[in-house]
């Protein structure tokens, strides 16, 4: 299969060549030129496929060029090790918990995916590649984690001074060897911003050999449509229909790897794009333009982005039809307020505790149920564990959230980071210095 670039600037190229650039030499980002049709039995209501089957027959025709489907099963077995349950909490209200990766973060899909994928490669050509990757929260640790100690591969990271809760700092900053940890006087867009300013420096880019893995990375989304594929056989069987999809959304990767299943012949009703009060692409959906603005600190941070850069693959699906991306995506926005009252209620009314992103997904369900009548049964995308924002829920609940082992252990350990101001030129000069 082959690669474009949304800038329709850049030639196409392979799934393992189109990872290893990140952002297209014009900007844009990479995108298939055709999605296969899966061989699935989507009209079945008794298929069972394990998550793992699901992830290999959807990565196949996408990796046919780079791996053979031995190495690609190999991947699949080592990236996917663990699993996605579909929580029932009512007859038509299911929690899709995308959390039970090492680093309790849906994004665990996406970047132990492409770590293994990059890893493999590396091996066997010189110079280490550099990942560069601007986080919001969730994003470092899962990346940090995913490509660890893997040989051939440094990670940068450059998260928000200030803005990332306490574990999500310490995830990125107690790791050490081949991760480093830059903590930038400024927003989340301050640093994307930086991390685009570097793809585009040719000179810098011709020194040092850097790639990103921020959800602009093609590798990070088609993980993410494997769950999805998963989540829908298993709706199908219980219920017998066609999901509604709601996904609480910052840089809209995965809502997009949701269309890109979609895409691929799964059956889907609507999709729903909840947001904080980030709400660029539910004022977009609404009528109005598309207009990108600075992000607003929130209690669901890693959803405060302000301009989501997977806009530009959501046109792109569409062809540019405003009318029909506004006909197939319902969205809408919520402030702090409405998400710890809901929160409070998913515990009152399931005994269920939700972290503040999965809460959001949740108000934008009830809206859009209320709405349009629709009352079909609903998967709501959950991407993060509530202990992960345990002193916000936990504040609301009333009670404490348990922090599982895994994340415990980063808790203790010694913190590791490099301030920094939000200048390029600061950057630029950090990246010659530590990887030339
Ligand atoms: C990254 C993240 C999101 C947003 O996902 P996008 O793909 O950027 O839309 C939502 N919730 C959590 C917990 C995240 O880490």
């Amino acid at each position: 299969m082959r690669f474009f670039s949304t800038g329709g600037q850049s030639p196409e190229i392979s799934f393992l060549k189109a990872a290893e650039q990140g952002l297209a030499p014009d900007g844009g980002l990479y995108m298939p030129t055709e999605f296969p049709s899966l061989p699935l039995p989507f009209d079945s209501p008794n298929s069972e496929f394990s998550l793992q089957q699901l992830a290999k027959i959807c990565s196949y025709p996408f990796l046919d060029e780079d791996l053979s489907s031995d190495d690609t099963d190999r991947l699949i077995d080592d990236a996917i090790n663990f699993e996605a349950p579909l929580v029932q909490l009512s007859e038509t209200l299911f929690i899709l918990e995308l959390f039970h990766g090492p680093t309790l973060a849906f994004k665990d899909f996406g970047a132990r995916f492409m770590a293994r994928l990059f890893s493999a490669h590396r091996t066997r050509s010189n110079g280490d590649l550099v990942i560069l990757v601007a986080t919001s929260g969730d994003t470092g640790g899962a990346v940090a984690g995913g490509f660890y100690d893997l040989p051939g591969v440094q990670v940068c990271l450059l998260y928000p001074e200030g803005k990332v809760s306490d574990l999500q700092r310490k995830q990125m900053t107690t790791l050490g060897k081949n991760v480093t940890a830059l903590e930038i006087s400024g927003t989340f867009d301050d640093c994307q911003k930086l991390v685009k300013q570097a793809f585009s420096d040719q000179k810098l880019n011709n020194a040092l050999n850097l790639s990103s893995a921020n959800s602009i990375n093609i590798a990070r989304l088609l993980p993410q449509s494997f769950y999805y594929l998963h989540a829908f056989f298993q709706l199908k069987k219980l219920t017998n229909q066609t999901p509604v999809f709601s996904v609480p959304s910052g840089n809209f990767g995965n809502l997009t790897a949701g269309l890109f299943a979609e895409k691929m012949g799964m059956p889907v009703k609507k999709f729903i794009a909840a947001t904080n009060r980030n709400d660029v692409v539910p004022q977009y959906l609404s009528g109005t333009d598309f207009k990108p603005r600075p992000s607003i600190q929130t209690i669901s941070n890693a959803m405060d982005v302000g301009n989501p850069s997977n806009f530009s693959r959501i046109r792109s699906l569409f062809d540019g039809d405003d009318e029909r991306i506004r006909k197939h995506i319902f969205g809408t926005a919520y402030s702090d307020e409405q998400t710890r009252k809901k929160i409070g209620d998913l515990y009152q009314e399931f005994g269920y505790i939700a972290d503040p992103h999965t809460a959001v997904g949740v108000l934008a369900l009830d809206q859009y149920r209320e709405q349009s009548g629709d009352d079909s049964p609903a998967i709501v995308l959950s991407t993060a564990h509530p202990s992960k924002f345990a002193d916000v829920v936990e504040e609301v609940i009333g009670r404490e959230v348990e922090i599982p082992e895994r994340l415990k252990k980063a808790k203790e350990k010694e913190e590791k980071s490099i301030p920094m101001d939000a200048g390029y030129d600061s950057l630029k000069e950090f990246l010659t210095e530590q990887y030339g």
